[in-house]
């Protein structure tokens, strides 16, 4: 085979895939996928067929026609374990070599896991939403280490299923470290107004038995919760153990330069697992959202069939999460030391605004309940539009 060959089967890899049949591509498109499923998507695990019970069909991304429409061969069950960048292979676990005359790396992130915890569930795959759900099923005691978005949308969703729930944090406020304390308190509120108990400033020091058929986690404090189910949500790692001897940067992810090209020739990087320069933000970022990977996909198809004229990768940074039925979004880059404006805080609708403003410029913003001015925000970044012009877009006096 020589083509396009894309290491890991979820949307960046898709989108990646898409993006070439879409702009012309006639080679031979092939996605290896370590997983057994069909793509799926990931943001659906926690919302969908956490939180709202739907099934597991409802969260696929491409049915199998869809890819053999496209032209897309994806091997499932396929993990790749190493790369030749000289020869221009990949290896599979089984010692078959696969050549490419682009490659694509797409592996992703892997959950972040918690030290001395036994027993505990972790949320990135669809089989372990499924086991989530099942263990989640009625009135169980829920503690959820990490108050990130992952673990805010699980003890939303197990919540909603009649659980109680404790979520610890280290932190002094749930996503407190990116959005500082004055977001961070209002999204504690959001929790404890549907019944959550937050233990904020604590971490988990162990999880093991109790003894009577549950689990007993153990803070730093020495403090005891015992419960039934334990649900880590504590950070991501990007996948890049089979990347060890290519030769390829993978300090924190695949070094990529601004074209998502990584430092072989013929190689490129989407997703979770790309780190590149953003040149509008000045900054070396690697982004674990949806939308940076569908976003990065689009660039590297580009650059790929248009080795001569590639685009460079300056995207303003886009998440969101929807929890107790509130959507939140994060645009830019904020940062917990910058100078925060609430703009708007309207509690009839639940909705807020803030800014996140460093050196007298909008460095990114958070929304709660906003979605029109999220997306304007967002614009407005990318025009790296100056702060007075921004609040006047928006509504609001300078
Ligand atoms: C529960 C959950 C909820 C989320 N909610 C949101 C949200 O609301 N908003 C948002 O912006 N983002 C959300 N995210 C993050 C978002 O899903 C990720 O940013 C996105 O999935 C990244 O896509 P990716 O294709 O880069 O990597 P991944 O989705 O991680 O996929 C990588 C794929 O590569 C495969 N793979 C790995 N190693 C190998 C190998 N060696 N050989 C072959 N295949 C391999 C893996 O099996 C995997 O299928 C959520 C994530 C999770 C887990």
């Amino acid at each position: 085979m020589t083509g396009v060959l894309i290491v890991g089967g979820s949307i960046a890899g898709v989108r990646t895939a898409e993006g070439l049949r879409r702009l012309s591509y006639e080679g031979g498109i092939t996605i290896l996928e370590a997983g057994p499923d069909l793509p799926y998507d990931r943001p659906a695990l926690s919302k969908q067929l956490l939180a709202a019970g739907e099934s597991a069909e409802s969260v696929m991304l491409r049915s199998q026609a869809d890819l053999d429409k496209a032209g897309i061969e994806l091997r499932r069950g396929c993990r790749a374990v190493g790369l030749d960048v000289e020869a221009r292979t990949v290896r599979l676990a089984d010692g078959a070599l696969i050549d490419y005359s682009d490659l694509v790396i797409a592996t992703g992130s892997a959950p972040r896991k918690l030290p001395a915890a036994h027993g505990v569930h972790y949320l990135r795959t669809l089989r372990d939403a499924l086991d989530l759900r099942d263990a989640i099923e009625g009135p169980v005691r829920v503690v959820v280490v990490g108050a990130g978005f992952i673990g805010s949308e699980v003890a939303a969703a197990a919540t909603a299923r009649s659980a109680s729930v404790t979520v610890v944090e280290p932190y002094a406020f749930p996503l407190g470290r990116v959005l500082g304390d004055l977001v961070g308190k209002r999204l504690a509120r959001l929790h404890e107004s549907k019944g959550v108990q937050l233990i904020l400033g604590r971490s988990v020091r162990e999880v093991g038995a109790d003894g009577a058929g549950g689990r007993r986690v153990v803070l730093d404090d020495g403090t005891t919760l015992d419960c039934d189910v334990v649900v880590v949500g504590i950070g991501a790692t990007p996948r890049t153990g089979w990347l060890a001897g290519s030769g390829l940067d993978v300090a924190d992810g695949v070094g990529c330069d601004e074209f998502c090209h990584a430092s072989a020739p013929h190689v490129f990087a989407a997703g979770d697992v790309a780190r590149w320069p953003n040149a509008l933000f000045a900054e070396v970022m690697r982004i674990e959202h949806w939308t940076n990977a569908v976003e990065q996909a689009g660039v590297v198809a580009w650059n790929i069939v248009h080795p001569d004229k590639p685009r460079a990768y300056a995207p303003v940074p886009y998440v969101w999460s929807d929890q107790y039925g509130s959507r939140l979004q994060i645009v830019g880059r904020p940062r917990a030391d910058d100078e925060v404006r609430i703009v708007l805080d309207d509690p009839a609708d639940g909705s807020l605004v803030a800014l996140y403003v460093r050196d007298r410029r909008l460095a990114g913003a958070f929304a709660l309940n906003a979605p029109s001015q999220t997306l304007q925000l967002r614009r407005a970044l990318a025009a790296r539009a100056p702060l007075d012009e921004i609040m006047a877009t928006i509504g609001v006096e300078y």
